[in-house]
């Protein structure tokens, strides 16, 4: 301070004005600039969830643009491909979808008509999560002669597991620092960071259902199955015979009578099946819970939805639960 008034001591008052005036204007230049740069160089991110783009948020922070395609209300597997995908997908320097298959139906085209090599199978952007992942209910032989199955390489609902969306992250990590060496070190400490609030949040999460141990409840689609089996839970059945085939009345009925013997206390479907499962319910004497399979693009991120399914279930199968 003493130096800056020694200066302004010697400089007529017009003079300093327009210096500092012209300082300031400069500053802001300056600042726009940055602005701009930072905004230019930020990598574009696209994913096919709101839950991968949350992770992806988690780890890239400011370095990176993320846009979902899907809001998480659709059903991943019969997504109608916008005009706008294309653009994203073509903009992209990342893009990162959930794999074995969920998205078959429209992915592949989508990156094929979206002329990008860089996020193409291959490509440095092309992040597909799963791979690393385990997955669970692969079928021993894929044939379309009983009608559609939409899991042909195996279960791919698995961001319901925090231990399996540990993976995911550090892929997510992988594929950034790939395409973005510059800020590697901000990558992989956000990451580090991020695989923290998993491990935490596990902890908490498994502790909140311990006492639902074993608990038998249905699914709709079969969506839950790496839920129950990182919190010890056990699935009787799925009101689809297979995912994608509608139940006949048959398979309702036989649902229900095994609901009943092995005491479901607890059926869960989306939004969409909210009917059958209040109906399925009701017969078997069971509560049902709509819940959605992934968190929402206008939601607070994977962590929050998973606090709030986690609650739902420790309400229903807990020892405060309605039923015991
Ligand atoms: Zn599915």
């Amino acid at each position: 301070m003493a130096f800056l008034g020694r200066r302004v001591g010697r400089w007529p008052a017009s003079c300093i004005g327009s210096t500092l005036r012209r300082a300031s204007r400069l500053s802001t230049a300056i600042a726009i600039a940055a602005v701009a740069t930072s905004l230019v160089a930020q990598v574009k991110v696209v994913t096919t969830t709101p839950d991968l783009a949350d992770v992806a948020r988690s780890i890239g922070g400011d370095d990176i643009d993320v846009r979902s395609l899907t809001t998480g209300e659709e059903d991943l597997h019969l997504v109608t491909v916008r005009p706008s995908f294309l653009v994203q997908v073509h903009r992209a320097d990342v893009f990162v979808q959930l794999g074995f298959d969920a998205e078959h139906a429209w992915v592949p085209a989508l990156l094929q008509k979206a002329k990008n090599r860089a996020v193409r199978p291959g490509g440095a952007g092309f992040c597909d999560a799963s791979v690393g992942v385990t997955p669970l209910q692969v079928p021993a032989s894929v044939t379309r002669d009983a009608g559609p199955d939409l899991h042909p390489r195996g279960n791919p609902h698995y961001n319901l597991d925090p231990r399996r969306m540990k993976i995911v992250a550090r892929n997510v990590r992988d594929c950034l620092v790939r395409v973005d060496k510059e800020h590697r070190d901000a990558y992989i400490e956000r990451h580090a960071a991020f695989d923290a609030a998993i491990e935490h949040r596990l902890a908490q999460w498994t502790k909140l259902l311990a006492p639902c141990r074993g608990s038998a409840f249905i699914e709709n689609h079969r969506t839950w199955v790496y839920f129950a089996d990182a919190f010890d839970l056990k699935i009787v059945g799925s009101l689809e015979p297979r995912p994608g085939l509608p139940p006949s009345a048959k398979h309702l009925a036989n649902i229900i009578e095994l609901a009943k013997r092995e005491k479901v206390r607890l059926v869960v479907a989306r939004p969409r099946f909210a009917e059958l499962a209040r109906r399925v319910a009701k017969d078997c004497g069971a509560e049902a819970r709509i819940l959605q399979i992934g968190s929402l693009a206008s939601g607070r991120g994977w962590l929050a939805f998973m606090d709030d399914i986690v609650a739902q279930f420790a309400s229903v199968l807990g020892p405060d639960g309605s039923r015991r």
